[in-house]
């Protein structure tokens, strides 16, 4: 299967910082084909990103968030339906920060998924435990919960559609520290074989990728990971140059 590197550049970038991101992509085209890669600015960017790639050069583009609700008077929101207008092809969903920040619940993410998959787009669903689930051992019962949550309105024949990202809440960020492969490999077997490409074919998502501090030294051991279909990336992957490196492990 073909590894899928991402980043999602979270609340940065202007859209003259978007467009050089994108030049540089274009000069490392050559890499990319060997990936699925996929970039995810912030709403403002979505279209002026995907309108300077060229058609051949094998990026995705995708939406850090969009609401459930298709269209109406909802300040300040923007629907699956917009942001595929704008060029996404993939949503982002229940990351942690919007958890935390934005008080995404299991219920809305799961309205998000729903919605993400019929609007034709795919859902990217953000998973992952807090430090104290995982001092307590819980992380594999509080995944597993997380994600049937999510994919609970789903229709059947739209789970293929749906990508995992398992990133522990306390590997994320300037506060997190790295997870060992060590650390995550129960998970991304569970995640693999209960719900992604390594097991039951009849409830099969498509991918199941690792984030929460990748960067270019530990990419490769994640990667081997066991059921460990790609990576997601923050802070190492928003130079265009760390990004094409990650690639180019991948
Ligand atoms: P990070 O962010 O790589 O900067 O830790 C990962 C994420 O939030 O997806």
């Amino acid at each position: 299967m073909t590894t899928w590197i991402g980043t999602s550049w979270k609340m940065n970038k202007t859209l003259a910082e978007a467009r050089a991101f994108v030049d540089g992509l274009v000069a490392a085209r050559d890499a990319l084909g060997g990936v699925r890669a996929f970039v995810i600015p912030p709403h403002t960017a979505i279209a002026a990103v995907r309108e300077r790639l060229p058609s051949d050069v094998p990026v995705l583009v995708g939406a850090q968030n969009a609401h459930w609700e298709p269209a109406g008077a909802y300040t300040g929101e923007v629907s699956m339906g917009m942001v595929a207008d704008a060029g996404a092809t993939l949503v982002e969903i229940g990351h942690s920060e919007r958890r935390e920040y934005f008080g995404e619940t299991d219920d809305t993410v799961a309205r998000k998924v729903a919605a993400a998959a019929a609007a034709g787009l795919t859902p990217l669903l953000c998973v992952g435990e807090p430090a104290e689930v995982r001092a307590a051992g819980g992380e594999i019962d509080w995944i597993a919960g997380q994600v049937s949550r999510g994919l609970s309105r789903l229709a059947a024949h739209d789970l293929r559609k749906v990508v995992v990202a398992y990133e522990p809440v306390w590997a994320i960020g300037d506060l997190g520290r790295e997870a060992s492969p060590h650390e995550i490999a129960p998970v991304m077997e569970m995640l693999s074989t209960r719900f992604g490409p390594g097991g039951d074919a009849r409830h099969k998502i498509s991918a199941v990728l690792y984030g929460g501090s990748v960067n270019r030294f530990n990419a490769a051991a994640l990667l081997d990971v066991p059921g460990t279909d790609g990576l997601f990336v923050g802070r190492a992957a928003w130079d265009v140059a760390g990004f094409v490196e990650l690639v180019r492990i991948g």
